[in-house]
């Protein structure tokens, strides 16, 4: 093999580290590149409390197979764990209401224990029970192209369909604790693509969640499967162990060396970088949308447009341990989100990290792990370090009863890093994947800026890339 041979992938996020993982599991020459000093992108674990504490992603889906298979393929399969509690609570009306059982993406399909959960009032609960009555299609539908070229806002959808209240009190919180940004005009393709897929079966959405329950329990699924796995040691022994395999196969990898240009020069490409110039015979870009689309912008002029347009949140994510006697509340779940009506000056979501992991827990000791910092509403994020903890303290004393020192505090700012889907977003990604085929062979793009955020997709991503470079003949 030659140095031509080499594919280089640039960015060592979860979805960079995947695509070099494969591509040197597969035999190929690798370069992996990042602007950073360090692999994991967005993912990053670091000792909290006598703890390995996730600073970003902590869990990921389970019920989708690709970043299970890819631990099972990484030997990590054995220590994956679930976690010891599921059940999550919504700040609304002055208290913590659990969140009743059935939901799917907060979508009620048991409405008698949604009434029971003091979420929503009768009327709300009336508004929401109308769906069942739904026979027809309202006017303009059935329902999005799951492909976006009929994608409209998961807001629209569920505020049409079951009414405001379980909007702002349930579909909204759970879906803005994924991606710090508004349900209204979040793209229910890209978004909630289980909604959207249901909202195409059947008129009525409750009907047709339920028939998809239905379904998968005739298919032998076990309906208390856990949805979440994690790592003991962090979500980062992913990526670390991405990045030992891939210097164990003797893949080259590059840390705080940027890209700064693409050119396409007889049959390889040329990367400029911080550190000089790289050939290369294929590209993988696994980046943020901004990066991305500088270096996409000879090549797919019109989907690098688009693609710079993606918006991003920022978040802080502020973990906290305090005594559990210092607590009104028993900590029994996962932790709260908090409805649209009911904000709170800082806090946007609380996880109780040593109550969801059973590897976290202490008999004395609660570590929370408090978001704070929406797309749209910076408020919080302005505060520097003092100010923001004590507005979350406060917020925490507002909604957990807290009375007491915060023994450990650990801020994590995590700026532009959720990407802000709108309705036609996987409309954009396609066409911009059409023109860079139209073009020279051997670039392609993956991760979250594309066909969504979270590890499994970005996983999945990676995947597929390497493989459309494979039926490209590299
Ligand atoms: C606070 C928070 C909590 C989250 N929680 C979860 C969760 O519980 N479960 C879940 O599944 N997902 C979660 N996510 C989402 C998930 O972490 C991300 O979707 C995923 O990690 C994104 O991976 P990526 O590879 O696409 O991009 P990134 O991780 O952003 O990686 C891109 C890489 O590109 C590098 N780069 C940028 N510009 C250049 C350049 N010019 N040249 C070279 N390198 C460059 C960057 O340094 C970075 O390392 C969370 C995200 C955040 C921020």
């Amino acid at each position: 093999m030659t140095d031509d041979d080499t594919i280089v992938v640039i960015g060592a996020g979860i979805t960079g580290l995947t695509a070099a993982h494969t591509l040197s599991a597969q035999g190929r020459r690798v370069t992996l590149l990042d602007a950073a000093d360090r692999v994991g992108g967005r993912i990053l674990s670091s000792p909290f409390a006598g703890h390995m504490v996730d600073c970003g992603a902590d869990a990921f889906l389970a019920r989708v197979p690709d970043a299970v298979e890819l631990c099972r393929e990484l030997g990590l399969d054995h220590l994956l764990t679930s976690p010891a509690s599921s059940s999550a609570h919504v700040w609304t009306a002055g208290a913590l209401r659990r969140l009743p059982a059935g939901l799917v993406l907060g979508v009620p399909t048991d409405l008698e224990a949604l009434g029971d959960s003091g979420i929503i009032s009768a009327d709300g609960l009336a508004r929401a029970a109308e769906d069942l009555d739904r026979t027809e299609w309202p006017e303009g539908e059935p329902g999005p192209d799951p492909e976006g070229a009929d994608d409209r806002s998961v807001g629209d959808l569920v505020r049409s369909r079951l009414g405001d209240e379980v909007f702002e009190r349930l579909v909204a919180p759970l879906l803005s604790g994924v991606n710090a940004g508004d349900a209204d005009v979040l793209s229910l393709a890209t978004g909630a693509a289980q909604l959207a897929a249901a909202a195409r079966r059947e008129p009525s959405l409750i009907r047709s969640l339920r028939q998809q329950q239905e379904a998968a329990r005739a298919s032998g699924a076990d309906p208390q499967a856990p949805v979440f796995a994690g790592l003991p040691g962090g979500t980062q022994m992913l990526t670390d162990t991405l990045r030992a395999e891939l210097e164990r196969r003797g893949g080259d990898l590059r840390l705080g060396v940027a890209a700064t240009g693409l050119r396409h020069e007889g049959h390889r490409w040329m990367i400029d970088t911080t550190e000089g110039t790289l050939p290369a015979a294929a590209v993988v870009l696994a980046l943020p949308a901004a990066p991305s689309a500088r270096l996409l912008a000879p090549h797919a002029p019109e989907g690098a447009a688009e693609l710079a347009r993606l918006e991003y949140a920022s978040v802080a994510m502020i973990t906290l341990a305090v005594r559990r006697a210092d607590l009104a509340c028993d900590l029994d779940g996962s932790g709260f989100l908090v409805a649209l009506t009911d904000r709170l000056p800082a806090l946007t979501a609380c996880s109780w990290a040593s109550s969801k992991w059973a590897h976290l827990a202490d008999p004395d000791i609660a570590v929370l792990r408090v978001s704070a910092g929406r797309h749209g509403d910076t408020a919080a994020l302005a505060l520097d370090d003092t100010a923001l903890t004590e507005a979350i303290a406060a917020d925490l004393t507002t909604t957990m009863g807290l009375d007491g020192p915060l023994l450990e505090v650990r801020i994590t700012r995590w700026d532009d890093a959720l990407p802000q889907f709108r309705p036609g977003h996987l409309g954009r990604v396609r066409a911009l994947r059409a023109e860079l085929d139209a073009g020279p062979p051997g670039l392609v793009v993956a991760g979250a800026a594309h066909d969504g955020l979270g590890i499994p997709s970005c996983v999945r991503q990676a995947r597929n890339a390497v493989q459309h470079l494979a039926e490209q003949g590299f």
